[in-house]
């Protein structure tokens, strides 16, 4: 009787050691796939901080693409920089296989059509309820005195094009990451409280807001 503990122990221990693989096994196909694709040279730091922030809002698994060239059909020659339309058009044409959404990241300055301006510089882009957003580190790199302001609001941007792609609009909330930028990249990136608001949230699907994390009590 009284080693019976001890043959108790081989076989408890033994399933807990063949349990241990499998809590380290990727999460459940349940969680979406959101791939990170650098267009040209990005830096580990700019990427990491990508999916950081994304993981911290998002219930999904991250992927990190190989990179890819800035596509030639999206330069824009009189201003040498790249037109972020025809990047999510080249992502959308030649999309990473599994990906519920695509990031691009870019450190290349970017541009689109805005209104009656042809060619206007921005941050970023994103697709409305579509598959791709793209991020350019381009102006915060310009006016960020420090790397972490930087990366703080190439964080808040990416989460802004992201929610686009989940088919928010710009949101006049106060803090609400979704506001209009207006031509204002830093002072909008400065203003944001980074989360999506009550209202903004409300559109979604059920599948989609089961999808995102709660916001942190301010
Ligand atoms: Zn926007
Ligand atoms: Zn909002």
């Amino acid at each position: 009787m009284r080693f019976q503990p001890r043959v108790l122990m081989v076989p408890l221990l033994s399933l807990v050691l063949a349990a241990a693989p499998a809590l380290a096994a990727p999460p459940p196909p349940s969680e979406p796939v959101v791939a990170i694709l650098p267009f040209g040279k990005v830096s580990p730091e700019v990427l990491e901080r990508v999916a950081r922030e994304l993981q911290a809002r998002m219930r999904v698994q991250v992927r990190f693409e190989p990179q890819r060239e800035l596509p030639k059909e999206a330069f824009h020659a009189p201003r040498r920089r790249w037109r972020a339309e025809k990047l999510l058009e080249a992502i959308d044409a030649d999309p990473p296989k599994g990906a519920w959404k695509v990031v691009a990241v870019t450190e290349a300055e970017i541009s689109t059509t805005k209104e009656d301006i042809p060619d206007w510089g921005i941050a970023g882009l994103g697709s409305m309820s579509g598959l791709s957003c793209v991020v350019s580190t381009h102006i915060y790199r310009k006016h960020s005195k420090t790397r972490e302001a930087l990366l703080r609001r190439v964080g808040d941007l990416v989460v802004h094009e992201f929610g686009h792609t989940l088919g928010f609009d710009h949101c006049e909330t106060e803090g609400c990451v979704m506001a209009d930028a207006k031509g204002k990249a830093i002072k909008s990136a400065d203003r944001s409280t980074g989360h999506y608001c009550a209202r903004c949230l409300g559109l979604l699907s059920a599948e989609d807001r089961a999808r995102v994390k709660p916001a942190p009590e301010e």
